[in-house]
């Protein structure tokens, strides 16, 4: 028997995947005028459950926000939890998309439709798991005072060029560091250090507020600080976090090799526990299904 189509909810109806269309008049398809979130649920003893979803939503409504759209917070929570429901995920990367649609070609989002989609997929790693390893860009991540960050879908063309350049160079991943030599951010990730035993955060303010490395924050305790690349190629430790990414050990940067990355793998295990909800005292930032 064929697999059920996988639905995937459109402006409050859920529908096959397959019957849905978007205009080529779509203000976002030419503007980059949306934001999206990246979201994710696992399979814990107690039935399927998302991780930190209101701290997702909350992130999204502020990039809607600042786009001048109007966004139920109530509305998408009840859309994300119903997608997986219905295409009876378990583990699944969550997409919610709110975007403007078709009309003129003006800038003004003004008289353009808003739409909202939520899409359920079995779930990816971006960083396959394996230990990534890591070129530095020559690009620079979009400035904070230029285009917040948030996860406005135009901002990704940054990230995109940034990758591009990575694999081009036979990297996996990216890092972004400034002008001033301060290290921002990978193209879909944050990034922590470890050195003498001691986690640091990367602080930069034209990072994305990762829900991840706030999450790695309150579990270890880690300074959060501005960190240099010079720093961060003298670490002990280096690793990546995301909600694809999980906590993603960094086995090279340009030519600067890590070890085996014991304190990183320990954190990871500890993540993997936390998001499957085997720790009670993180069972709160679960949402059941
Ligand atoms: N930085 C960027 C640019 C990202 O796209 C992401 C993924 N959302 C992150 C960092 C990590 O954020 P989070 O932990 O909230 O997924």
């Amino acid at each position: 028997e064929a697999a059920p189509t996988p639905k995937l909810w459109f402006d409050g109806v859920l529908a096959d995947v397959d019957t849905l269309q978007a205009d080529l008049t779509t203000h976002a398809m030419h503007y980059g005028s949306g934001v999206f979130e990246g979201i994710r649920a696992y399979a814990t003893a107690e039935g399927a459950a998302v991780f930190r979803l209101p701290e997702h939503m909350e992130r999204m409504r502020r990039g809607a926000e600042l786009l001048g759209m109007a966004f139920d917070v109530d509305e998408v929570t009840e859309a994300v939890l119903a997608t997986l429901r219905a295409n009876g995920h378990r583990d699944a990367y969550i997409r919610p998309l709110a975007w403007f649609g078709a009309g003129g070609f003006g800038l003004d989002v003004e008289g353009h439709p808003q739409h909202v989609m939520v899409s359920t997929t079995a779930t990816r790693v971006h960083l396959s798991g394996a230990r990534a390893t890591v070129g530095v860009s020559s690009w620079r991540r979009n400035p904070a005072d230029s285009l917040p960050p948030l996860k406005l879908c135009g901002a990704y063309v940054n990230s995109i060029l940034a990758k591009r350049e990575g694999k081009a160079r036979g990297y996996d991943e990216a890092l972004f560091v400034d002008h001033d030599g301060f290290v921002v951010e990978c193209t879909g990730a944050n990034v922590f250090l470890v050195k003498s035993g001691r986690v640091t955060a990367v602080e930069h303010r034209d990072a994305l507020p990762g829900i991840t490395r706030d999450t790695l924050i309150a579990l270890t305790g880690a300074e959060t600080r501005a960190v240099t690349l010079d720093e961060l190629l003298d670490a002990d430790e280096v690793f990546a976090c995301g909600t694809a990414a999980e906590v993603a050990p960094i086995a090279r940067i340009e030519d600067r090799g890590y070890g085996d990355n014991p304190v990183s793998r320990e954190l990871a295990t500890l993540y993997a526990r936390v998001i499957r909800g085997q720790e009670p005292a993180y069972r709160h930032w679960l949402t059941e299904i």
